[in-house]
């Protein structure tokens, strides 16, 4: 019998638990260890931070689910690693404190990101002064925060809205856009747009760059950018915007930036809501004579090392390479260990780096989707299904981000009549420039703007959450 401990139960984690069972079936255990209860369907936070989706009906309970599907769930959080010696195991803490260790013959790390709101003085919910949308409780408070500024408005009294990047790395620029663009339509709904001054802050290199080096798309047969798509989106809702910026301080009403070309700059906010960088969720690891291995195991920023080129980010961006992305996101040194969603470490990003004439690096991170942290995790399964039922030494299967393609829905407006949201395709996500003229494959890569694409999102919501409860036929819905 083997023991397949995964950590974590997001895309990543939830999808790769549900495949392994269903392949490995009662020879073989799959145990997974969360902190929370409840899985947490991020993308329709957007919704939820304006008050226009219930809290509720973004998440449900884990326990039943893993129940029915004989998976074995411990309610904890990984605190070490030892992936070394003959007994390799992992330490988890309960929340009332107490702590076991679980043997493992793989481990999938599949933690996600800690928000590292610490990286920018005074950014965040918890002991700053900025909201988010990344956690549902933090998108909860957003909303409260949001509502009272409408209520104030509505007394009369105008309000300054800053939506955006909180740090010159951060990821996540689709999420903030789609915010932004939701907030502005429940102000429009509300009657109040006319009290509103909203402003965009972002580290991307130009707008609708996104964190995956811009996008070309062929609409009736012409090329549009996403640089394009974003201006227009802004300057037809009289949105603001401040790009190519890292923000250094955030206070009570007001932020600090500097952006690549040295210019600084200050913005006053009654309501403002920051995506913070990422950093990989803090585990230790240790060999099997006690000593931290974490820099063998982890990059800087604590994501973990896969089989990615890690050696490339010190090349020039001109030769970054497809190749130096990880395909079976196995770990080089463990091969039982893998790492899978936003818990593996990229190579470098996709968009083009920058620095500030101080030094400061204004560059998004590459974001790691819930589609592709479901494919991965897929792909991660699979390779350790086969690694166990066929005795295979090495993964043998592949999702490298360089080669397959994203659907984003972009939400512009929750409202099933006059809703909207842009859907946009990209093949592949990060761009292939020896194999096609603008990146990607312009017949895979489009967009669109409408109310469709409204319904869509909102089908999707439903869709996914019944793909992750593990219900009738969700093994069919693709990741
Ligand atoms: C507001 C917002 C909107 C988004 N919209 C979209 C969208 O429209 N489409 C899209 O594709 N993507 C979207 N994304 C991105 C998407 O949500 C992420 O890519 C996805 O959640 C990543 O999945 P994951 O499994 O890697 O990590 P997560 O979903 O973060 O899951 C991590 C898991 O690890 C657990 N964990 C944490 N610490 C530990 C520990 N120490 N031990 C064990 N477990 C631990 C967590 O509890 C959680 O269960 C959005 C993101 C945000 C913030």
């Amino acid at each position: 019998m083997a023991r397949i401990v995964v950590l974590g139960a997001g895309f990543a984690g939830n999808t790769a638990a549900l495949n392994l069972k269903k392949a490995l079936g009662g020879r073989h255990e799959v145990i997974v260890v969360t902190p929370r209860k409840n899985f947490s369907y991020v993308p329709s936070l957007v919704w939820v931070g304006v008050g226009s989706m219930k809290p509720e009906k973004t998440q449900f309970d884990l326990t039943p689910v893993y129940k029915k599907h004989g998976i074995i769930f411990k309610n904890g959080a990984a605190e070490e690693i030892h992936p070394d010696g003959q007994d390799q195991f992992v330490v988890i803490k309960y929340p009332d404190g107490v702590k076991e260790s679980i043997n493992y013959d793989y481990l999938i790390n599949a933690t996600g990101p800690k928000l590292n709101y610490s990286a920018t003085p005074g950014l965040g919910p918890d002991s700053g002064y900025s909201d988010s949308i990344c956690t549902l409780p933090h998108a909860v408070k957003t909303r409260d925060n949001y509502l009272k500024a409408v209520d104030r408005m509505k007394q009369g009294k105008r309000q300054k809205f800053v939506v955006g990047t909180g740090h010159g790395t951060a990821t996540c620029q689709g999420a903030a856009f789609e915010f932004i663009h939701n907030l502005e339509f429940d102000l429009n709904m509300r009657g109040v747009r006319n009290m509103a001054d909203i402003t965009w802050i972002s580290n991307e290199p130009s707008l609708g760059d996104f964190g995956v080096g811009g996008v070309i798309v062929k609409k009736s047969g012409n090329f549009v950018s996403g640089k394009l798509f974003a201006e227009s989106t802004f300057l037809e809702k009289g949105i603001k915007w401040v790009e190519r910026a890292h923000v250094r301080k955030v206070e009570n009403g007001s932020l600090n930036y500097i952006t690549i070309d040295g210019a600084e700059g200050g913005l006053e906010f009654d309501f403002a809501m920051l995506i913070p960088p990422f950093a990989g969720v803090p585990i230790s690891y240790r060999d099997k004579n006690g000593n931290d291995i974490k820099n063998q195991m982890c990059v800087p920023s604590g994501f973990m090392k896969v089989d990615a080129d890690y050696d490339s980010s010190a090349r020039p961006f001109d030769e970054w390479d497809t190749s130096d992305w990880p395909k079976t996101y196995n770990n080089q040194i463990y091969k039982n260990i893998f790492a899978a969603g936003i818990a593996f470490a990229p190579p470098h990003p996709i968009s083009k780096p920058f620095k500030s004439p101080d030094g400061t690096s204004i560059v998004p991170s590459p974001p790691r989707t819930g589609m592709a942290s479901g494919i991965i995790g897929h792909t991660v399964a699979m390779s350790i299904i086969d690694m166990i039922k066929k005795g295979e030494k090495e993964p043998a299967h592949y999702a490298s981000m360089s080669k397959f393609g994203a659907i984003c829905i972009t939400s512009m407006g929750k409202s099933l009549t006059h809703g909207s949201a842009a859907l946009l395709t990209m093949d592949p996500v990060v761009p292939d420039y020896e194999k096609y003229k603008f990146g990607r494959n312009l017949n895979y890569t489009f967009g669109d703007i409408g109310l469709a694409g409204h319904w869509v999102k909102y089908m999707l919501h439903y869709l996914f959450l019944w793909k992750m409860k593990g219900k009738f036929g969700w093994h069919i819905i693709p990741d």
